[in-house]
């Protein structure tokens, strides 16, 4: 049976506090074959690496998030005071588990108010780690695409464009790359034709599929909490777009985020 792999996903987020291993322990039955829970900081990526030794379907990408660089209740802060330096150091040996499969989540985001030299220079930090490392890096960009591209152009990192906002004419160049392109729950909300037709334009072999959970819930949880079943209706969304069955997109993006991720059968 074609299975899930949500290649983005928060588990150690609050808003699994309460149910987080009644949660985890259903998944598999509700056809999720395997997750990548992303840290945003040294705190959530040891809490994510736990989670991973715990459930043998869940991977951990480890790093720190441009949002960490401003968030109260972030290591970056609380343990570090700002210096993302050290908190890269600290999370280094993380790299050498063999649950540990990407660097990230990181990347630009210019919708906060985040100092730009700041995350400009972290977010390179990460892209020459993850080529040092030769691990792919999971990509964040909101509202940054001319300043994320340039880095992404100038290194060739191998890795995912997430929850992708960009255009299909820059999906072409990105994947001709080697990237990958993850969709979400933002394709199935009204007023998603340019994220559909982006996602119409990525080669099957570079298609991801992710929740972001517990954020981005598809239509109909839309504002809900979201979590890796719940990308069924992802799966028939961007299946009925592409003209494939739902279980060829599900063992496509199988396929795809096993290859990116070095994650075998
Ligand atoms: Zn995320």
């Amino acid at each position: 049976m074609p299975m899930i792999f949500d290649t983005h996903a928060h588990y150690t987020a609050a808003a699994f506090d309460e149910d987080r291993d009644v949660l985890l322990s259903s998944l598999p039955a509700r056809g999720v074959g395997l997750v990548l829970d992303c840290g945003t900081d040294l705190d959530s990526s040891l809490a994510s690496l736990a989670l991973a030794e715990r459930y043998p379907f869940l991977y951990t990408a480890a790093g720190i998030h441009p949002e960490s660089l401003i968030e109260e209740d972030a290591s970056t802060r609380t343990r570090f005071a700002g210096d993302w330096r050290a908190e890269m150091a600290a999370i280094r040996p993380l790299y050498g588990h063999p649950k540990v499969v990407a660097v990230g989540e990181c990347g630009l985001d210019y919708h906060w108010e985040i100092p730009r030299e700041e995350q400009l220079a972290l977010f390179e930090a990460e892209i020459r780690l993850a080529l040092e490392l030769d691990l792919p890096i999971i990509v964040h960009d909101r509202e940054a695409h001319a300043d994320t591209y340039a880095l992404l152009r100038r290194y060739r990192p191998k890795g995912v464009v997430h929850c992708y906002s960009g255009s299909a004419e820059d999906v072409r160049w990105l994947t001709a790359q080697g990237l990958y392109i993850g969709f979400g729950g933002v394709t199935t909300f009204k007023n998603a034709r340019k994220v559909l037709q982006a996602a119409a334009a990525v080669p099957e072999d570079k298609l991801l599929i992710e929740t972001d959970a517990p954020y981005m819930a598809p239509v109909p949880f839309r504002g809900k909490r979201n979590d890796s079943s719940l990308l069924c209706h992802v799966a028939d969304t961007l299946a009925a777009l592409r003209g494939v069955s739902a279980d060829q997109l599900l063992d496509q993006t199988m396929a795809n985020g096993r290859a990116l991720f070095g994650i075998s059968e």
